[in-house]
C-alpha cells in the first residue's frame, strides 16, 4: 500500500484536485491519501491556511470577522461550483462557522482549531468528489481515527505512540480510497492540536508508519528536490537519492520542501519517502531512503538558515570544573528551551539555538542565572545563520573543509563557528545573517564546480 500525500499547491483549485484524483485513481496500491489545505493559485493568491489565521485573529482581537471568513468560504465554493458538486457546501460552512464562532478559553487552542478547518474541509471536500464521479472514497476524522497529539514542554505538538495502532486499520476496506487531512490531530480531552506549518508532511508520515506502508509518497509541485535553493541559484543540480539523515541535516538548515518533522514517523519504520510531482507524476522525483544506491556528488546539498543566536558563557579554568556543563545545560533545560549545538573552547562554551524559542524574557531569566548560579560571564548575540553541507560520501574524503572555509575567506565572509560532527555527514557554518544566501552561492559554486 502507498500512502499519497499532497501539498497546497496541488489543491489550489478544481483542475488541480482533478490532477491529484487522477493520480490516485491512476494506481490501486495508492489507497490513502493525506490533504493539505488549498494552497496558492497564483503568486500573489493567498493560502486557505492564512486565510483561516485572518479569521481567528479578527475574532480574538474582538473584530467583527464575517469578511475574513467569506474569503475562506469562496475558495471552497468556487471549487465545488467548477467540480459540480456544490451540495458538498453546505456541510463544509456549517462546520467553518460553528469553529470559528466557538467559546474559547486559550487564544492558543482557537487559533489551531480555526487553522485546522483548511485541511478538514479539503479532505471532506476530496472524498466527496470521489464519491461523486464514482469511485469508493471515506473522510477520515483524525478524533475518531485517534490521532492524537500533545503539547511538550516548548509548545510543540508531539504524537502520542498509540496513534500508531489507532491508524494502523484506516484502509483496510481495500476498495475505498481513505482520505485524511493533514496539520492536525486531537489531544486526549478532544482539543484540536496543530503541527507547525507544512505540518500535513508529518501526518502522511505518521500514517505510512501506522500502515507499514510501501513507500509515503509526498506530491508537490517540483520534480526533485534540489542541491541547493532554486531561487538562490539557477538550474541548481536535482536530488535523484537522499538518505533520510542528510535530508534531516539539510530540512534543519532551510530546505522547506519536506516538513522537519516529518522524516522521523518513516524513517524509523524504514519505509522510503518518494517526493513527487504532480503537475509532472512521471518523473521519477527523489527517493529519500536508509542507503543509498549510489552517489550523483561527493556533496548532496547545501543549505543556510537565519533566525539562530548565541548563547557565549566564559569561565577561567571551566574545564577543571566538574560538572559546569551539566549545570549549564540544566538552567536551559529547566527553561523548557532546546539547544542546537555546543561548540565549545577551554574557558568558553557557546550554545546555539533558535531565536523564535529564546525569547527577551527567556534571555533575561536565563542570563541571570548563569551569572548568579555559575558565577560565568555571559554574552547574547542574536544575528546568527547557520549554512550546512552535507553529503554521506563526504566521510573519509579529505579537502572538502579546507575547499569550503577557502571560498568563504575568498568571499570575505567571516565563520563565526565552525563545526563537523564525527558522523562526517554534515560540516556547519556560523555565519551573519546578512551573509546566509552569499554563503550557500559561494559554496555550491566551490563544491558543485558548476
Ligand atoms: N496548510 C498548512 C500550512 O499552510 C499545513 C500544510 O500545508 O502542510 O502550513
Amino acid at each position: 500500500m502507498k500512502v499519497t500525500k499532497f501539498g497546497g499547491s496541488s489543491l489550489a483549485n478544481a483542475f488541480q484536485i482533478q490532477k491529484v484524483c487522477n493520480i490516485v485513481l491512476s494506481d490501486p496500491d495508492r489507497r490513502i491519501m493525506v490533504v493539505s489545505a488549498p494552497g496558492k493559485r497564483t503568486k500573489d493568491d493567498t493560502k486557505v491556511t492564512d486565510l483561516l489565521i485572518a479569521v481567528a485573529k479578527a475574532r480574538l482581537a474582538g473584530k467583527d470577522y464575517s469578511k475574513e471568513i467569506e474569503a475562506v468560504l469562496a475558495r471552497y465554493a468556487e471549487i465545488a461550483d467548477e467540480l459540480n458538486i456544490e451540495r458538498v457546501m453546505p456541510g463544509i460552512e456549517v462546520n467553518i462557522r460553528k469553529i470559528c464562532a466557538a467559546a474559547y478559553t486559550d487564544d492558543v487552542m482557537y487559533l489551531d482549531s480555526v487553522k485546522a478547518m483548511g485541511e478538514d474541509s479539503c479532505a471532506r471536500l476530496v472524498a466527496y468528489y470521489l464519491n461523486a464521479s464514482g469511485h469508493k472514497a471515506k473522510y477520515c476524522d483524525p478524533s475518531e481515527c485517534g490521532l492524537y497529539l500533545e503539547h511538550d514542554a516548548a509548545g510543540k505538538a508531539v504524537i502520542l505512540p498509540e496513534t500508531y495502532d489507532n491508524l494502523s486499520h484506516i484502509a483496510d476496506e481495500e476498495d475505498t480510497i481513505a482520505v485524511f487531512p493533514g496539520f492536525f490531530g486531537y489531544s486526549k480531552s478532544g482539543n484540536i492540536i496543530t503541527f507547525s506549518r507544512g505540518g500535513s508532511d508529518i501526518t502522511g508520515s505518521i500514517l505510512a508508519a501506522a500502515v507499514g506502508a510501501e513507500v509515503y509518497e509526498n506530491w508537490t509541485d517540483v520534480d526533485n528536490v534540489f542541491a541547493v535553493n532554486p531561487n538562490l541559484v539557477k538550474n541548481p543540480f536535482p536530488i535523484t537519492e537522499i538518505t533520510y539523515d542528510e535530508m534531516r541535516e539539510l530540512s534543519y538548515a532551510g530546505f522547506t520542501v519536506l516538513h522537519e518533522e516529518a522524516i522521523y514517523p518513516v524513517f524509523a519504520r524504514g519505509i522510503p519517502l518518494n517526493i513527487k510531482n504532480t503537475n509532472n507524476p512521471s518523473a521519477k522525483g527523489t527517493w529519500i531512503v536508509s542507503k543509498r544506491t549510489h552517489y550523483d556528488s561527493l556533496v548532496t546539498g547545501i543549505a543556510g538558515d537565519k533566525g539562530f543566536c548565541t548563547v557565549t558563557v566564559d569561565k577561567y579554568m571551566m574545564n577543571h570544573q566538574v560538572g559546569f556543563l551539566a549545570k549549564l545545560l540544566e538552567i536551559f533545560a529547566d527553561e523548557g528551551i532546546s539547544i542546537d549545538h555546543i561548540p565549545s573552547g577551554i574557558d568558553t562554551v557557546t550554545i546555539v539555538l533558535r531565536k523564535k524559542y529564546f525569547t527577551e524574557e527567556k534571555e533575561a531569566k536565563i542570563v541571570g542565572r548563569i551569572e548568579k548560579e555559575l558565577d560565568a560571564k555571559c554574552k547574547v548575540d542574536r544575528d546568527l545563520a547557520i549554512v550546512m553541507i552535507v553529503g554521506e560520501a563526504m566521510a573519509n574524503s579529505v579537502g572538502i573543509m579546507a575547499r569550503a572555509a577557502s571560498a568563504l575567506s575568498s568571499a570575505g565572509i567571516n565563520l563565526r563557528i565552525v563545526n563537523q560532527g564525527a558522523s562526517e555527514i554534515s560540516m556547519m557554518f556560523g555565519v551573519s545573517e546578512s551573509y546566509c544566501s552569499y554563503a550557500v552561492r559561494v559554496l555550491y559554486k566551490e563544491l558543485f564546480r558548476y
